[in-house]
């Protein structure tokens, strides 16, 4: 019979790799609790029209790549295809704010966007997100993707950049939006029949088109950060000015929209080269509509995602430290010295040391492999002659040196040793 096999874009992630993602989470909860944020747990699903109202009618994700299904009961739902949105619902639903003038959150969870798979990108796909809620100060800006940075560099990722833009706000972007509609208007021919309706509804999404007609169209279009307002601009200012007093490098890329609507004044995107196509592996921005927008009061926020595929993929191969190899193995021989290596194993485990064993009775030879295979520190051998002589042999696995270890209180002598070296 013929195995089944995974959705196409959806992929399993293997021991050998978890290991990877458990470090990239720790560290990402130690460096934002540093910073004060607090991790939020959120559904997956949620009403689709959480995400029309917010991510915008006219964006790809929107039109294109949700997964949307009614369900029994003829309701519309939608797997979430990015967090920030549920975030807000959850923050309304519970009036956080209400309790905090200031909400800092994170989450980490699998996202769903119905994409061509290709290297770089899954039609599920996992998401670290943070959101900062409350004040709106171009400090605050600053300080969230200098902790985006640091997240990166903890996480040993190098060779990336840090582009920046202002998107203006609801004040100034329906001038520019006019600008750029009138310029877009004269090579309307040479635009994708996507982008062409567009023009009359959201000109701004051809920035964000994949399409080659539609990248040559907006190649020498104007930029949006020549229009914006002076508020927005004193902002953006400000905004570099923290990111230089944190030493924290960037450039103003004017051509990045980034593909959702919400965003206003800052936004920021990491990307490296070696993905190829799929470069980006963060990316956020302010959003300081977007609370309003979903009927709550009007509250600034800002926030980003990590692409947590994209960043492991990029983590140096050689990460051993991350790995964790047992620290004993026990090879026994005999019905005796198994069911000591059996109690001993699991008295060890309880005192929070990797201990493995094998009862199969295979012989030592064949356990000692299986000890180098797993990568063991140590290796205690416990033979027939062993136990009648009441003392093991505690054999070091890199430099193969053998050491006696007494029976008697061989726990309390194994700890002190495993955790002294
Ligand atoms: P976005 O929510 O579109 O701003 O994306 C934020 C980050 O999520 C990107 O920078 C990517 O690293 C990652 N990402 C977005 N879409 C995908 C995808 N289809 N597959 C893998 N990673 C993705």
């Amino acid at each position: 019979m013929e195995i089944i096999k995974a959705v196409r874009g959806f992929k399993d992630i293997l021991p050998g790799e978890t290991e990877r993602w458990q470090f990239v989470e720790d560290t990402a909860r130690k460096v934002f609790s540093d910073f004060g944020f607090k991790e939020i747990k959120i559904p997956v699903l949620e009403k689709t029209e959480l995400f029309r109202r917010s991510i915008g009618e006219t964006t790809d994700i929107v039109e294109k790549e949700m997964y949307t299904f009614e369900d029994r009961g003829g309701e519309s739902l939608t797997l979430r295809p990015e967090a920030t949105a549920s975030v807000m619902r959850a923050y309304l639903e519970h009036s956080l704010h209400a309790s905090d003038a200031v909400s800092k959150l994170f989450t980490f969870g699998p996202m769903f966007r119905r994409e061509r798979p290709q290297k770089g990108r899954y039609r599920q796909f996992h998401q670290i997100n943070v959101e900062l809620l409350g004040p709106g100060d171009a400090l605050v800006d600053a300080e969230v993707i200098y902790m985006l940075m640091l997240f990166l560099e903890r996480v040993r990722l190098t060779g990336v950049s840090l582009e920046i833009n202002s998107l203006g706000c609801p004040e100034c972007r329906p001038s520019f939006r006019k600008v750029l509609g009138e310029y877009l208007a004269k090579k309307e021919k040479t635009l994708c029949e996507d982008c062409q309706r567009r023009l009359g509804t959201n000109p701004l999404r051809v920035f964000d088109c994949k399409v080659e007609g539609c990248k040559a169209a907006v190649s020498a279009a104007p930029f949006l950060i020549d229009y914006i307002c002076e508020r927005c601009k004193e902002h953006f200012r400000e905004d570099q000015e923290g990111l230089k007093a944190l030493k924290t490098a960037f450039a103003v890329n004017p051509r990045m929209v980034r593909g959702l609507d919400y965003y206003t004044k800052t936004t920021f995107e990491v990307t490296t080269k070696s993905l190829g196509a799929q470069n980006a592996v963060a990316g956020g921005g302010r959003y300081d509509r977007l609370v309003k927008d979903l009927g709550g009061p009007e509250v600034p926020g800002i926030g980003f995602a990590v692409g947590v595929e994209r960043l492991i993929s990029l983590l140096p191969e050689l990460m051993e430290d991350i790995v964790r190899s047992p620290d004993l193995y026990i090879a026994s021989l005999g019905q005796e010295a198994r069911k000591l290596a059996f109690i001993l194993c699991n008295r060890l485990r309880h005192l929070g040391i990797l201990a493995e064993t094998d009862y199969s009775n295979r012989s030592l030879k064949s356990q000692m492999k299986r000890s180098d295979k797993l990568g063991a520190r140590y290796t205690l051998l416990l033979g027939e002659n062993e136990l009648k002589e009441r003392k093991a042999f505690l054999r070091n696995m890199k430099g193969g040196s053998q050491e006696p270890v007494g029976l008697d209180d061989m726990e309390n002598q194994l700890v002190s040793l495993l955790k002294a070296r």
